[in-house]
């Protein structure tokens, strides 16, 4: 999408480890126009689907699946990366954290996620899958159905899309980055 790759270029900064930080407009500064527009194409690319329900994981997944809900109408369900005493009918998994280094739990609620749901996952970046990967298993824990998996950006140096397209998951992704080498960015 030429709007986001544009502004990659003009405001992203990349960080040792094949890190791209994109904190003026996405992941902390936010800019709902851009976000507006990129869900709009993100629903586009879906559209062929029934979904019923969007689903991310905190804290950075939600802006950008409040906003594909929006345009889609539908309950939006995050992940949460901290276990509630609080919760009912709880469904957990791990998930590896690429920019942390470490590994969490995440996990819903069975009253929100349920069988016969018909879940896009909507995240800001697809790395090497790991948050993808808890997400499945959520998914399948309740019985629900994974119609497709949409990213803002997708670092195609790392493994996470040849992982989920193996699997013959519908993904899409915004913008990939082939590599960040030399702190340059070069797209597919
Ligand atoms: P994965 O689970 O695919 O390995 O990593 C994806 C998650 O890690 C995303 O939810 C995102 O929050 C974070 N992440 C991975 N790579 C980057 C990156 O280069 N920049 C930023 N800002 N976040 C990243």
């Amino acid at each position: 999408m030429k709007q986001l790759k544009e502004r990659i270029l003009s405001d992203g900064k990349c960080l040792d480890g094949g890190i791209l930080k994109v904190d003026n407009f996405i992941n902390h500064q936010m800019d709902p126009v851009l976000m507006r527009e990129m869900a709009k194409e993100l629903v586009r690319r879906f559209s062929g689907h029934t979904i019923n329900k969007v689903m991310t994981v905190e804290a950075s997944g939600i802006a950008p699946a409040i906003m594909v809900g929006d345009y889609l109408n539908v309950p939006v369900l995050f992940a949460k990366k901290k276990t509630p005493s609080t919760m009912d009918n709880m469904l957990v998994t791990e998930v590896f954290s690429f920019t942390k280094n470490k590994t969490y739990t995440v996990c819903v609620s069975g009253d929100y996620l349920r069988p016969g749901d018909r879940i896009l996952f909507v995240d800001d970046f697809l790395a090497n899958g790991n948050a993808a990967l808890g997400i499945i298993d959520l998914v399948e824990q309740a019985g629900a159905t994974l119609e497709g998996m949409g990213f803002l950006i997708e670092k195609g140096f790392q493994t996470g899309g040849e992982l989920l397209r193996g699997k013959g998951i519908h993904v899409e992704s915004l913008a990939i980055i082939d590599s960040l080498d030399n702190c340059t960015v070069t797209f597919r």
